[in-house]
C-alpha cells in the first residue's frame, strides 16, 4: 500500500472501546461535514460497554438505549471489531499505521479502593465484581456466595442502590429480565433478609438520582426504612437543596420514608446516613461478621466531622460501592489519582513546554468515563463525545496521514495474527441467539455468558 494523502480519502479513525462514549463519538464524526471511515475496537465479543455489563437487569428501559445505538452502528462508515484488546492484541504504533487518529473510550470497570481495616476479609466484595456477575460478564466466576442474612452496602450513589436492590429482591422477581441461568440459580439461594446501606454524610449529600431512589420502594418484597434521626440538614445542606432540584427531590423522598410506619414486606432495606465505615470486622477464620461505623455530624458547610461514637452492625457480608475506577491505558499518560487520561477537551495532554503551553499526544483523543472520570449517566457521554470530536476535526488538517489506510489492510493484519474478531453482523447473530433463548420463556432475551459461546454465536470474521 502506498502512502495516501488524507485529503483525498476519508479520514481513517480508530475508536477503542465500544461503550456509549465510543459509539456517540462515531455518531458525532458521521454527523460532521468530514468524510470518515471508522473502526470501533472492543475487547468484549459484544459492544455497548456498561449498558450491557453495568446497568442493572431490572432497568430494561435503560438497556433499551442499545436500540438507539444500533442506528449508529448500522451505518456503512463504521465497522465493529470486537474481541480485540487494545494493549495486548494491538498497540498504539500499530493503530497509527492504519489510522489517521485514535480515540480512546475505554470507560471504567474496576472498584475504587476503600482503605479501612478488614476490607480484604472473606465476605467483603467490590460492587463492580458483583455487578459483573449479575450482568453475566464472561471474565468473572460463575458462582457468587449469597449466604449472608444481613448485608452492608457502603456508598450512597446509584450503583449502591442497584446492588442493594438486587440483593433485596428475590430471584423470581428478576427472572423476567435478561439474567442468565447461573445468576437466577444464585439469586434463588440468596438468604439476605436485611440490607443496610451506609452513607458517611447526610441525605442532602447523597448522590442518588430521584428516580432510582423512588424505584426502591416499588418492589413488593422490599420495605425501605429510614431512621428519622438520620434526617438532618445544616446551612450547606439547605443551600444544596435550593440549588439542585434533584437534591431536594431526594431529600423529600427520604423524609417521607422516615416518617411513615414500617410495613410488612419481607426484605428490609435500611438507608443509614451519618455513619462512616470504620472497619470490617472478621471472625477467627477471617470471615466477615460485622461492620463498625463512626457517627458523623454536619459542620455547617455540608461537610461532616467524626463524633468518636462507634456502632457495630452484625452483617455477614459487605459490598463497597464507593465508585468505579478506570484502568491505565498502555502507552498513554495516566492520572492514577483521578483515574483518567490527562486531557484538555479530549486532546491527550502529555505535559507543558517551557513557556507553559500544553503539549498534546498527536492525533490521540479520549472521551467518556476515561476522559472525565466515572461519574454521570449514559446521556452525559454524548456531550463529551461532541466536545472531543470538535477538537479532532479542528486538528485534522495537520494529521500525519496513516501509512496503510486501506480498511482491508487492518482486517487482513488481524486475521494473519489469528485474532478471532467479531463484527457488527456478528452482534446481530448473537442478539438473535439471545432472543431465541428467551422466547420459549416469554422473556425478551437470556444473556449468553461464556466468551466461547458468545464467539460461537457471533461467528468471528464473518461480515
Ligand atoms: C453499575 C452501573 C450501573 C449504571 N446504571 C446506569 C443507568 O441505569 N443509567 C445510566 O444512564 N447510566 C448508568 N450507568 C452509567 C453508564 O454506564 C456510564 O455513564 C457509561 O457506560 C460510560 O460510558 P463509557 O463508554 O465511557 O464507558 P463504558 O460503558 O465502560 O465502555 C467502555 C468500553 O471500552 C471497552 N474497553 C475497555 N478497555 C479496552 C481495551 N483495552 N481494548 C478494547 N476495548 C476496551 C470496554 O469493554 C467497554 O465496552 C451505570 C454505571 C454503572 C457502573
Amino acid at each position: 500500500m502506498t502512502e495516501t494523502s488524507a485529503a483525498t480519502r476519508p479520514l481513517r479513525i480508530a475508536i477503542v472501546g465500544a461503550g456509549p462514549a465510543g459509539i456517540y463519538a462515531a455518531d458525532a464524526l458521521m454527523k460532521s461535514d468530514a468524510e470518515v471511515s471508522i473502526d470501533l475496537y472492543e475487547r468484549m465479543p459484544a459492544p455497548f460497554g456498561l449498558i450491557r455489563y453495568g446497568v442493572a437487569p431490572d432497568h430494561p428501559r435503560i438497556k433499551g438505549i442499545i436500540t438507539a445505538l444500533h442506528k449508529v452502528l448500522d451505518k456503512p462508515q463504521v465497522r465493529l471489531l470486537g474481541n480485540i484488546d487494545y494493549g495486548s492484541d494491538i498497540t498504539l504504533e500499530e493503530l497509527r499505521r492504519f489510522y489517521d487518529a485514535v480515540i480512546f473510550s475505554t470507560g471504567a470497570n474496576a472498584d475504587r479502593e476503600l482503605r479501612i481495616p478488614g476490607i480484604d476479609l472473606d465476605g467483603s466484595y467490590g460492587a463492580a465484581d458483583f455487578v459483573s456477575w449479575y450482568d453475566g460478564h464472561p471474565d468473572v466466576p460463575r458462582n457468587w456466595p449469597l449466604d449472608a442474612e444481613k448485608v452492608a452496602v457502603l456508598g450512597v450513589g446509584n450503583v449502591a442502590l442497584d446492588v442493594a436492590r438486587v440483593l433485596a429482591k428475590t430471584g423470581d422477581e428478576l427472572l423476567p429480565t435478561e439474567i442468565p441461568p447461573n445468576v437466577y440459580e444464585g439469586l434463588k439461594q440468596n438468604k439476605a433478609l436485611e440490607v443496610h446501606v451506609f452513607g458517611r454524610r447526610g441525605p442532602a449529600q447523597a448522590k442518588f438520582t430521584p428516580l432510582e431512589l423512588r424505584e426502591l420502594d416499588h418492589s413488593p418484597t422490599i420495605e425501605v426504612i429510614v431512621d428519622p434521626s438520620d434526617i438532618d440538614y445544616d446551612e450547606g445542606s439547605e443551600a444544596a437543596r435550593r440549588h439542585s432540584k434533584q437534591v431536594d427531590m431526594v431529600c423529600n423522598t427520604l423524609e417521607q420514608w422516615a416518617i411513615r410506619d414500617v410495613g410488612d414486606r419481607p426484605h428490609k432495606l435500611f438507608l443509614h446516613f451519618f455513619e462512616a465505615p470504620a472497619e470490617v470486622i472478621g471472625d477467627e477464620n477471617g470471615k466477615v461478621v460485622g461492620l463498625r461505623t463512626e457517627r458523623t455530624q454536619l459542620d455547617g458547610t455540608g461537610n461532616c466531622k467524626p463524633t468518636g461514637k462507634f456502632t457495630d452492625w452484625e452483617v455477614q457480608s459487605v459490598y463497597r460501592a464507593v465508585g468505579y475506577l478506570s484502568q491505565n491505558i498502555p502507552q498513554l499518560p495516566f492520572d492514577e489519582q483521578a483515574g483518567t487520561v490527562p486531557n484538555e477537551a479530549g486532546r491527550v495532554l502529555v505535559d507543558e513546554d517551557a513557556d507553559g503551553a500544553a503539549r498534546y499526544l498527536p492525533a490521540t483523543y479520549v472521551t467518556g468515563w476515561i476522559k472525565r472520570g466515572p461519574v454521570g449517566l449514559i446521556g452525559h457521554t454524548k456531550g463529551d463525545a461532541n466536545e472531543t470530536i470538535a477538537c479532532l476535526l479542528d486538528d485534522a488538517p495537520n494529521f500525519a496521514p496513516a501509512a496503510d489506510p486501506d480498511p482491508e489492510s487492518v482486517t487482513k493484519w488481524l486475521e494473519d495474527k489469528g485474532i478471532p474478531f467479531t463484527t457488527w453482523a456478528g452482534w446481530y447473530r448473537l442478539d438473535a441467539h439471545e432472543r431465541s433463548l428467551g422466547e420459549p420463556q416469554g422473556r425478551e432475551r437470556v444473556k449468553v455468558v461464556e466468551r466461547e459461546d458468545m464467539l460461537r454465536a457471533s461467528e468471528p470474521h464473518k461480515v
